[in-house]
């Protein structure tokens, strides 16, 4: 019996068999390989799935449901049809679309499956996968990591040597960049980075937004049809012109009259320019965090139905000197490997088992004071995000008062300098005999494992006490919500800070490097921030604080510029620490 293997997109989903020692994609009732993500339950309570549902995301959108996956995981309900349903329940009306389709394709039962879930998703998402299968009426106890899949096709067609590839994933919502690097039968994700707020809805909204500006029509004169249809032609016109030339949209106006707009690909290309800057920061982190420098590259693979963008080829030959690599179509690239997945799975002779490994994709850390006068506890890394798993670090931490009794043991996970702009996931308390600061320590080990269980050892030498805590899921504690809704209120306890407006800037500046760096660039804008929010905290007059902001912002400057340079071989500083006065 097939082991169907499912590339569950948030657009788009697809199936895939391994047949005669080889991935063949599976067609759809429709004869289509693709198959929309999407559900329609109408009030009369006719159910659809895929194509059809799609449709009725134009005709009756309140009763249809899209991009789910972007909610697994979380509380999140919808309500279709008057009956509610959670993200995993509307995964599986998808998944067994998929099963059903490809039982009749196949002509016989299918009752497990391998499915692929992006690489940043933790254990709660991957059980929410594997619940939605459940209802699916599929077993699946293998998840594969979407980068890893892709891996698995370029490998099937390119055969056996090293290679170090960035997977380019870019879809209907989200950019996924992935560094992997594969030698023997390993293939190991070195880092990952994204923007889940990027994806070729993204471009269509552009286009769509051009269209309105040259038709002069105020972007609140459309109703909420006459907005889908605008944005529906807007797709079709950007997918034609990875064939055609140009491609005329057109709206019917009042009176008879028409708004048009023709699209060509330069027009594309300079719309999708501010697109292109974001895609540029998010590889440019991929590359800084997998310690690779851009020439190391092989090969940028091509993923996902976004990738073909006419313009994009270009875009990313711009940036890396070479043209990326096209494996065929694009959108079926992670189908096909779940496909190979599936294969091995089967245990069929023609491939080898192939060892894939997991990344941690958050930092973990704990608090630190620099003395017992600093108010402002700061994160001190134990796991670098992108640690490949599993992880184990070990570090000591000192008393800072004399007399200290008893040492808190923080467990915080996020990307934020401050202690307090992080994710506090438990704590662990110790004991330790009073003497002067600085005489006693505890030892501490954060060792996280591939099925997402963080354990937090703390230990006094001096008294061989040792306490452990265990945190399971370090990365869901909070819902979406929930964390939107504490950021927003950190920024407002952040913003009340007694800062100009400019001093606030560089701080949230040097935070924001802090969080998108790693390894001793990290280390060394943390240091920074110390000493600025220091000068800072000393108060001192308007010149000297204008100097100091002049000599924080020149620093900043050459942190960026140290970032960018070195991973798309930029303009160089010499160097950026020495200081620059
Ligand atoms: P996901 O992985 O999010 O499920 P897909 O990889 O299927 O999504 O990508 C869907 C996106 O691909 C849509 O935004 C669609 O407009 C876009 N797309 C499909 N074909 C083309 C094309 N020829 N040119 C540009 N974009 C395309
Ligand atoms: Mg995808």
């Amino acid at each position: 019996m097939a082991i169907l293997g499912i590339d569950l997109g948030t657009t788009n989903s697809l199936a895939c068999v391994w047949k005669d020692g080889k991935p063949e994609l599976v067609k759809n009732s429709l004869g289509e390989l693709l198959t929309p993500s999407v559900v329609c339950l109408d009030k009369e309570g006719n159910l659809a799935v895929g194509a059809v549902a799609k449709e009725q995301l134009i005709t009756d959108p309140e009763d249809t449901a899209a991009s789910f996956k972007r909610w697994m995981g979380t509380p999140k309900t919808f309500t279709l049809g008057g009956r509610t349903f959670t993200p995993p329940e509307l995964s599986a009306l998808v998944l067994e679309k998929l099963r059903r389709d490809a039982e009749e394709a196949l002509g016989e039962p299918v009752t497990e499956a391998v499915i692929s879930v992006p690489a940043y998703f933790n254990d709660n998402q991957r059980s929410a996968t594997k619940l939605a299968a459940q209802l699916a009426g599929l077993k699946a106890d293998r998840i594969i990591n979407e980068p890893s899949a892709a891996a698995l096709a370029y490998r099937l067609v390119h055969g056996e040597g090293d290679a170090c590839l960035i997977i380019f994933d870019f879809g209907g919502g989200t950019l996924d960049v992935s560094v992997v690097e594969c030698f023997e039968n390993v293939i190991e994700i070195t880092a990952i980075a994204g923007d889940n707020r990027l994806g070729g809805n993204d471009v269509d909204e552009a286009i769509a937004r051009y269209f309105c500006a040259f038709n002069e029509l105020r972007p609140g004169s459309l109703n909420a049809e006459q907005q889908a249809i605008l944005l529906r032609q807007a797709e079709q016109c950007k997918c034609a012109l990875s064939w055609s030339n140009l491609a005329v949209m057109c709206l019917p106006g009042p009176d008879g009259s028409s708004y048009t707009l023709t699209l060509t690909r330069d027009l594309l290309f300079r719309l999708c320019e501010e697109l292109f800057e974001r895609m540029k920061r998010v590889l440019a982190r991929a590359i800084r965090d997998s310690g690779r420098n851009i020439g190391e590259i092989d090969h940028v693979i091509l993923v996902g139905g976004s990738s073909k963008l006419a313009v994009l080829p270009d875009f990313i030959a711009s940036l890396f000197g070479k043209p990326p690599l096209i494996l065929d179509d694009p959108d079926t690239i992670v189908a096909r490997g779940v496909g190979v997945c599936a294969g091995i799975k089967e245990r069929s002779g023609e491939i080898r088992d192939i060892v894939m490994t997991d990344v941690c994709p958050f930092t973990l850390g704990t608090s630190v004071v620099n003395d017992d006068k600093d108010q402002n506890p700061h994160m001190s890394v134990m796991i670098e995000r992108n640690s490949v798993l599993p992880v184990s670090r070990t570090d000591r931490f000192y008393t800072t008062r004399d007399n200290q009794e008893k040492i808190r043991v923080d467990i915080l996970q996020g990307e934020e300098y401050y202690a307090r702009d992080n994710l506090k996931l438990g704590e662990v308390l110790i004991t330790v005999p009073p003497e002067p600061a600085g005489k006693q320590w505890v030892k501490t080990t954060f060792t996280y494992d591939i099925n997402g269980v963080l354990q937090v050892e703390v230990e006094n030498p001096s008294t061989a006490r040792k306490k452990t805590a265990y945190v399971v899921n370090p990365s869901l504690h909070l819902s979406e919500e929930e964390l939107e809704q504490k950021l927003q209120e950190l920024a407002a306890i952040r913003s009340q800070l007694d800062q100009s407006e400019e001093e606030q800037l560089l701080l949230a500046t040097a935070e924001r490097i802090f969080a998108e760096s790693t390894g001793r660039l990290r280390k060394e804008t943390g240091r920074l921030l110390d000493l600025y929010r220091a000068m800072l905290a000393e108060g001192g007059g308007p010149a000297r604080r204008h100097r100091e902001r002049k000599w924080m912002k020149s620093q900043l400057e050459k942190l960026e510029k140290y970032r960018e340079g070195e991973v798309f071989d930029l303009e160089l500083p010499d160097s950026w620490e020495d200081d620059g006065e």
